[in-house]
């Protein structure tokens, strides 16, 4: 593979952005690696009727036929792995360990995954039912079942954190039930994206199947929410982007799969293991600078702990060094631009104005380039301050205390998110009840760990609908029942 296109793709023909093109940075060096289309809103309406002039087709392929298709997919991303793994590096600015091994990978997985779904039976059996005649018709045993039939065209909108694994996530299972899509990328990292279309292409995707239009303002994405010919908008971003796109999808009445911002709980109980805690709150730090919409970015400690735990935390991010992402003994590379650390920054200084504690980080990483931020953990939290209630999407964790469970699930509930909350005792059954008080789509008891067939999605404002699994698959599809008398 060479570059990657610098064209946006419709109806299977690469064709020249309308609006010219902008730079994609580096966000470790700052320097430019490639120049991204800057596609019009008319182009990204194009783009969707192509779509829609593809769906009867691929609906009604065969679903072998659509599970090839994905295998192929999956086949050459392994194949590429060596030549998207840089390229994915550079723009996301992941650390080496992190690119190589939670991206491509990770994506490859998701089309080998939705491959085999493609053969899934589209039936789900129910039960005959005996009914007594009504005027409506006669009685008798009445069969039904239900089918799953896949929505149409499907918006597929992601944001920069992981830009392939983002993509793998809806575009796979969407293909698999028969939809037809068009990727809208962030802007920040779009040109992996760019690359992966020309792998659908080299796999055999049908013109029009997969469609991709990329831009550095929000007027692309929008124009594919407005757009008549987009029946489903599957968006992966912050909750203030998801009620703008809802309020629009909504008028009318679009299908909605909305992955959006969490702000994590990890409660600590008096009886945990702290090294496990730490190890697992400091993933926050360790773990793509915290980018991460899962990330127990929300220490509550039984206050009998809080010293303890505070003293590990501190050592922990003392060991993650941060850098080049290059260097194979970085930890904590660079945030995604200027912008998103500025306003890291902005958040760590309201925190601190507010009367929080810097117990480690807060200064700028004395670093020539890139846009660092150093691992910072506040104490003296308290649930009205703003860095307890806003997400950060950075290396930063906060500390709040707490003196009783009920108080603990109470500050838990107390943000309007509800994606990814954790909880650490010794006591695993004790840890599964306060779980199920906890007002959030997924809890870890003593792992950050993920299992990858659950529903994943959010409580509140973190999100509607469900992800991975089977759940992503039954994401993209209307139910049909169909009735037929004994
Ligand atoms: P973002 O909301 O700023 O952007 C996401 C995407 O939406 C981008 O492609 C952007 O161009 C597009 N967009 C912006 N305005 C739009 C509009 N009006 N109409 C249509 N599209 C529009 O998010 P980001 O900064 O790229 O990513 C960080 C956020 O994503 C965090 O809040 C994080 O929690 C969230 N996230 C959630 C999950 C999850 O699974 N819940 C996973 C990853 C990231």
């Amino acid at each position: 593979m060479g570059v990657p296109s610098s064209r946006i793709y419709v109806a299977g023909e690469w064709v020249e952005p309308a609006e010219g093109h902008y730079p994609v940075v580096n966000p470790a060096t700052e320097e430019v690696i490639g120049e991204a289309p800057e596609a019009s809103a008319a182009q990204a309406e194009q783009a969707a009727a192509a779509a829609r002039a593809a769906f009867s087709g691929w609906a009604s392929a065969s679903q072998a036929h659509r599970a090839e298709v994905l295998g192929r997919i999956a086949d050459l991303l392994t194949k590429y792995n060596d030549d998207l793994v840089p390229l994915v590096q550079a723009e996301t600015g992941a650390t080496m360990r992190v690119a190589s091994t939670m991206q491509v990978p990770v994506a490859v997985e998701r089309f080998q995954r939705y491959a085999r779904h493609a053969m899934d039976s589209p039936l789900v059996p129910l039960p005959p039912q005996a009914i007594e005649a009504t005027p409506l018709a006669k009685g008798g045993v009445v069969g039904a079942v239900a089918r799953r039939a896949p929505v149409g065209v499907v918006a597929c909108i992601t944001p920069y954190n992981f830009p392939l694994v983002n993509l793998a996530g809806k575009v796979a299972p969407a293909l698999a039930m028969g939809n037809t899509v068009v990727i809208k990328p962030a802007p920040q990292d779009p040109l992996q994206v760019l690359r992966f279309v020309e792998i659908a292409h080299e796999a055999g995707v049908p013109a029009g199947v997969v469609n991709v239009v990329t831009g550095s303002s929000p007027a692309t994405g929008a124009a594919l929410v407005a757009s008549p010919e987009v029946d489903m908008v599957s968006f992966t971003g912050s909750t203030a982007v998801g009620r703008r796109i809802g309020e629009v999808a909504g008028r009318d009445l679009k299908r909605q799969l909305m992955e959006l911002g969490g702000k994590g709980a990890a409660i600590v109980l008096e009886d945990a293991d702290l090294d496990t805690a730490a190890a697992g709150i400091g993933s926050t730090w360790a773990f793509h600078s915290g980018q991460i919409c899962t990330a127990p970015t929300r220490v509550l400690v039984h206050r009998s702990r809080h010293d303890q735990l505070v003293e590990k935390l501190v050592a922990y991010a003392g060991f993650c060094k941060v850098g080049d992402p290059l260097e194979p003994t970085t930890v904590v590379g660079p945030l995604i631009s200027a912008a998103q650390r500025d306003r890291v920054e902005s958040l760590v200084a309201e925190g601190v104005a507010a009367g929080a504690t810097l117990a480690c980080g807060g200064e700028r990483p004395e670093l020539e380039r890139g846009f660092y931020a150093a691992p910072t953990l506040l104490t003296g939290v308290t649930t009205d301050m703003t860095v307890a209630q806003e997400e950060f999407f950075g290396p930063v964790v906060v500390v709040l205390t707490f003196d009783g469970d009920d108080e603990a699930v109470a500050l838990a509930n107390s943000t309007p998110f509800g994606l990814y909350d954790y909880v650490f005792s010794a006591d695993t059954g004790r840890a599964y009840r306060l779980a199920s008080r906890l007002r959030s789509g997924n809890v870890g008891l003593n792992t950050v760990a993920r299992n990858h067939e659950t529903p994943f999605g959010g409580f509140k404002h973190s999100g509607v609908g469900r992800d991975c699994g089977v759940f992503a698959l039954h994401a993209y599809s209307e139910l049909q029942s169909v009735v037929w008398p004994g």
